[in-house]
């Protein structure tokens, strides 16, 4: 078995390499390379399939998460509710701002903030609420939503791993992950569900006034040029990116299929094994594995990880230290919060190669051989 990748971008592009190929040519002719026509249809494109009423493009996931921030007026030690069990820059873009990030617990089988918790949490300071829809699957959002209402308090949806998924409230009407908070944000960081070939981000909102000041942040503080209001920031997507997001946008679904399908040969070759658990598929959304992350019971993670890359198969610990632990935030000081379950779960996840082009040999190889160094102990 050759060249196994957590993520292989280069099959998947050969596939529909003419196509980018022509609309990457035609940016670069028409040599409209910011702001470019390509940029408003994909934003149209985009909320079309989100069912939202405005998308705004810019940077990158990072920056998506910062200006949703911005564009509610919060100000330095607002307190802002994350899960610490994510990838940093949830968090990160809480302390640039100089608001104060409150760590929650999150569930050990989605992974994704306990409702709960995020009660405890909420004081008269509390600002925002930030749900991650970790490796693909969706926070539950019905009981989220009632309780930021109930205290009305914004949620700003991090939808970077989870784009393409579905939630289904319990009277039956469903939306699509990032389309439920007041804000949703995205990253069209390559390896992501939606990815294009450099760095790309973008907002979600219903909110039409919200709207009108995500987008100037996004570009200087201005609605007219040159007549800035506001202090914002210089983020946009590349007419480039936007050309090739927009190609691949007509393919998510059958993206998001091809990662189940993944899926689905993984947890049936490992949903019986004691020392294993597979990932947990909440009934109120569909899962679009952004990644395959197993737990490991009794096994030296370690060890195992070395054995699967002796074998040419990678695996990877997404990720080896949650955010209240990271020394970015020791002014802070909640390295000490009390969080179990984010403790336990990130001392024993390892997240398997998953992505659109993976065959039923690779994955064969990949569960067998897995299978044969915990069971064996070889
Ligand atoms: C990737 C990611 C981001 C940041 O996106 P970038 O485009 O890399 O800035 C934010 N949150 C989560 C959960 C992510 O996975």
């Amino acid at each position: 078995m050759q060249n196994l990748q957590m993520v292989d971008l280069k099959r998947q592009y050969h596939k529909i390499k003419s196509e980018i190929d022509t609309a990457v040519l035609n940016v670069i002719e028409s040599t409209a390379f910011i702001a470019g026509p390509d940029v408003n249809y994909f934003a149209t494109e985009l909320a079309t399939y989100l069912g939202v009423k405005h998308v705004i493009p810019c940077g990158n996931g990072t920056d998506a998460l910062q200006i949703a921030l911005m564009a509610l007026g919060l100000k330095p030690g607002d307190e802002v509710i994350t899960p610490s069990f994510t990838y940093i820059a949830t968090v990160e873009v809480v302390a640039l701002l100089r608001l104060t990030p409150v760590f929650v617990d999150v569930d050990a089988d989605t992974f994704t903030m306990n409702i709960d918790s995020v009660k405890n949490a909420i004081t008269s300071n509390t600002k925002a609420i930030i749900p991650v829809h970790i490796y693909g699957q969706c926070v539950n959002m019905e009981p989220l939503l009632a309780l930021a209402a109930e205290h009305n308090i914004p949620v700003i949806e991090d939808n970077a791993q989870a784009i393409g998924g579905t939630y289904t409230f319990s009277d039956g009407r469903t939306a699509k992950t990032g389309s439920m908070g007041r804000i949703g944000c995205t990253s069209f960081f390559p390896s992501k569900n939606l990815g294009g070939y450099g760095d790309g981000g973008a907002i979600f909102t219903n909110d039409s006034e919200l709207a009108v000041t995500l987008k100037m942040i996004a570009n200087h503080g201005q609605k007219i040029r040159y007549y800035h209001e506001l202090v914002g920031c210089n983020s946009r997507l590349d007419t480039i990116q936007a050309a090739i997001l927009r190609i691949k946008l007509r393919h998510l679904d059958e993206y998001c299929d091809a990662r189940r399908k993944a899926a689905d040969y993984y947890d049936n070759a490992f949903k019986n094994n004691s020392k294993l658990t597979i990932p947990y598929r909440a009934s109120y959304s569909t899962h679009v594995f952004h990644q395959y992350t197993l737990q490991l019971h009794g096994l030296d993670r370690d060890a195992i990880s070395q054995k699967l890359a002796d074998r040419k198969i990678p695996s990877m610990i997404y990720y080896p230290v949650p955010c209240h632990k990271q020394d970015m935030l020791k002014d802070y000081a909640v390295a000490d919060t009390n969080l179990p379950v984010t403790t336990t779960l990130q001392s024993c996840v390892l997240s398997l190669p998953i992505h659109t082009e993976l065959t039923e040999e690779e994955l064969e190889y990949i569960t067998s051989n897995l299978l044969d160094i915990i069971n064996n102990n070889n």
